[in-house]
């Protein structure tokens, strides 16, 4: 801290056993499956998907693009159920996950009529890195957002794409993974 040096301040010393240190924000609507993707991200575990409340936050280190990365990930805790997360959540994020059902085609308008809104409002890192994500492609069958719908969006709104499926956990790391690499090439979210 209080240091000038080229290291992110929160990037800490070697000893700490990482690179940089980036906040990564859950952002979406109810149901769509947050929670259950930091979960599968977490613990590389596909079990036990209940329906949850969330947690405030999970750290996870990793080496992406030859860095060590300390992620803290946070998720909503439900407060999304209001349409609305307090401006603090969005406070020094680096990363945000912008969240998706592909079998609920509201959570995917609001997504732009909601959420991207609110994203710009309150984040304070104007450069911060944005990963579109459609989750549940494992109900194919009750697909109600093409693909094609997904990247064009994603375009409209300068994110990255992906989808997933927290259940299967396809595409889970690469969400996470995709972000903090493209995080990695913005010489302005590695200071502080
Ligand atoms: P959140 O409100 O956005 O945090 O959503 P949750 O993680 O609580 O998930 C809501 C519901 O969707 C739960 O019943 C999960 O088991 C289910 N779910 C989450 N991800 C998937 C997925 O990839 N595939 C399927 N089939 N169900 C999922
Ligand atoms: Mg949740």
């Amino acid at each position: 801290m209080g240091s000038s040096s080229m290291q992110s301040s929160s990037s800490s010393s070697s000893s700490a056993g990482y690179d940089f240190s980036f906040k990564i924000l859950l952002i979406g609507e109810s149901g769509v499956g947050k929670s259950s993707l930091l979960i599968s991200f977490i613990s590389n575990s596909v079990e036990d998907l209940s329906p949850t409340i969330g947690v405030d936050f999970k750290i996870k280190q990793l080496t992406v693009g030859g860095r060590r990365l300390k992620l803290t990930i946070w998720d909503t805790a439900g407060q999304e159920r209001f349409r609305t997360v307090t401006s603090s959540y969005y406070r020094g994020a680096h990363g945000i996950v912008l969240v998706y059902d592909v079998t609920r085609r509201e959570t995917f308008t609001n997504l732009s009529e909601v959420w991207a809104k609110e994203v710009n409002m309150y984040s304070t890192n104007q450069d911060c890195i944005k990963i579109l994500v459609g989750n549940k492609v494992d109900k194919d069958i009750d697909r109600a957002v093409s693909k094609e719908e997904g990247i064009a969006l994603a375009e409209e709104h300068g994110c990255l794409f992906l989808e997933c499926s927290a259940k299967t956990q396809k595409n889970v790391h690469q969400c996470f993974e995709e972000l903090a690499l493209k995080i990695l090439d913005v010489p302005s979210l590695l200071e502080e």
